[in-house]
């Protein structure tokens, strides 16, 4: 198969080819490019490689691409990457492999095009287009990678056991191209994954997540889950989700299984979001159920402050998954805690209090929050799912209603603790925090408006019955 013309559309492959040919080299493209070429995936990441030198051949590339383009240079790795319009072009040797069982950092030696395409993770990553003048566009594929992309499976160019055994970060990354791609894994592949799970130790925190973030981000993640739960690799690296996994039946009460929920619900909101963490907060909304629940006879099975267990779960868990500490993790944090406000405010007379306390509590992050409780609608009776989300609507209705009037989601009381203190000549103290305090939930109550007018009169009220003077003329 050739594949003249496609590289016809970009003039980079004719630069390398005549480069490489002046300094007698080989030169291919190689991996997720070609895959993504024939997939008609658009892709900007482009690797070569090269028989003998790549630090050569990018360093002739950059001088025909320009003259003010530079390569970087990684003489210890023996690659060299050039940034240049929009694409990352890198450059490598190509390079047998051999690994020690207890690091996946092998052992590197010059080699030929066929000992590059062993030591690759994949057969569809494995192939290569030819860049050589006398069969250029020619796609060398050994392992009939072609043939997986047409049937869409991830499959191992050598067996299973020794591609995951050397490098055990290519169980992840099976299943998350799987995940990707919408492909199926080979069934001798995912034995071998399943056989070699433990080796997943000698992988970094890192990669591991790197990897889970990319599942997370494709378009069906649940089918990434449920590989990483089939195999035990999620067990190993996240068991806290296995965790939710399950069924307990009691007289004729069951509860639902709440690893197949938060699926559904993550998958939910991978349809109207792009966002990581949105994603994140869905994976971890019922992360606690598993830790209060409880059975009475009356009320059935209960997971009663699994919201705010889970909250407090969220920041263990980032730091264990090396996830940011950051707001990031606070807005996760946020979401898990108030991810039933909603739902509970429906269910009773929507009140302007209620929406102005969901408002506050929730700032800038109450759109994500109403996405994430749609989602959290996994309900399989149409009816009643229709009726949330009416409900729901009528809540959306109502915040926009109130956030014109009071203009919570960002809240900012008119009187800080400065002015309180000025105005009864006091020094920060608590009774500063409990005067602020009953400011904001008199707002908050709407029994009185967020102006300073209603505000200050209010304030020196609280003051004086605590016992504090006021030293100011009222305004
Ligand atoms: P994407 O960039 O979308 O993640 P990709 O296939 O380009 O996909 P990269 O991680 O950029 O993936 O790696 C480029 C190529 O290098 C792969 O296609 C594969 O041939 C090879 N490769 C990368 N990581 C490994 C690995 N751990 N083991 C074996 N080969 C690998
Ligand atoms: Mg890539």
């Amino acid at each position: 198969m050739n594949f003249k013309e496609e590289l016809e559309l970009n003039h980079v492959f004719k630069v390398v080819s005549s480069a490489a040919a002046k300094s007698g080299q080989e030169s291919y493209v190689i991996g997720g490019y070609v895959r993504d070429l024939i997939l008609e995936r658009p892709s900007n990441d482009i690797d070569f490689v090269c028989v003998r030198n790549g630090i050569d051949l990018a360093t002739a590339v950059a001088r025909q691409l320009g003259k003010d383009i530079k390569p970087v240079v990684f003489k210890n790795f023996g690659t060299a990457m050039i940034d240049y319009e929009d694409m990352e072009l890198e450059f490598v040797g190509a390079r047998k492999e051999s690994y020690s069982r207890d690091s996946r950092k092998p052992i590197v030696e010059d080699g030929t095009l066929e000992d590059d395409q062993n030591r690759r993770d994949f057969t569809i990553n494995a192939m290569a287009i030819s860049l050589n003048q006398h069969d250029y566009g020619e796609l060398i594929d050994p392992f009939d990678g072609m043939k997986d992309l047409k049937r869409k499976m991830i499959r191992t160019p050598l067996a299973p056991e020794i591609t995951f055994s050397d490098d055990p970060l290519r169980m992840l990354r099976a299943i998350r191209f799987a995940t990707q791609l919408s492909f199926d894994i080979d069934a001798d592949t995912f034995s071998g994954i399943t056989d070699n799970i433990d080796r997943i130790d000698i992988v970094s925190r890192e990669r591991i997540t790197d990897e889970l973030n990319k599942i997370i981000l494709s378009p069906i993640p649940s089918y990434g889950f449920k590989l990483l739960f089939q195999c035990g690799l999620l067990k190993r690296i996240f068991p806290e989700m296995v965790d939710l996994h399950g069924v307990e039946i009691i007289g004729k009460k069951a509860h639902k299984d709440n690893f197949y929920h938060t699926l559904k619900v993550l998958d939910n909101v991978a349809t109207v979001s792009y966002d990581l963490w949105l994603r994140w907060a869905a994976i971890l909304h019922d992360i606690a159920k598993p830790a209060t629940k409880r059975f009475n006879e009356k009320a059935g099975w209960t997971f009663h402050g699994h919201e705010d267990k889970g909250a407090r779960m969220v920041p263990g868990i980032f730091r264990k998954l090396k996830l940011p500490l950051n707001d990031k993790m606070r807005f996760v944090q946020k979401l898990v805690r108030l991810h039933l406000r909603p739902i509970a405010l429906v269910k009773e007379e929507v009140t302007d209090t209620a929406i102005r306390r969901l408002l506050f509590e929730a700032g800038d992050d109450v759109e994500a929050l109403m996405k994430l409780c749609k989602a959290d609608i996994t309900s399989k009776d149409h009816r009643r799912v229709q009726r949330y989300l009416n409900n729901f609507a009528r809540v959306e209705e109502k915040m926009v209603e109130v956030e014109g009037k009071d203009k919570l989601r960002n809240f900012q009381p008119v009187i800080d603790g400065e002015y309180i203190m000025k105005t009864f000549e006091i020094p920060p103290s608590r009774v500063v925090g409990e005067i602020k305090k009953a400011v904001r939930e008199a707002i908050l109550e709407g029994e009185i408006a967020n102006t300073f007018e209603e505000a200050f009169p209010f304030m020196v009220a609280v003051g004086e019955k605590l016992g504090l003077v006021c030293k100011k003329d009222k305004v």
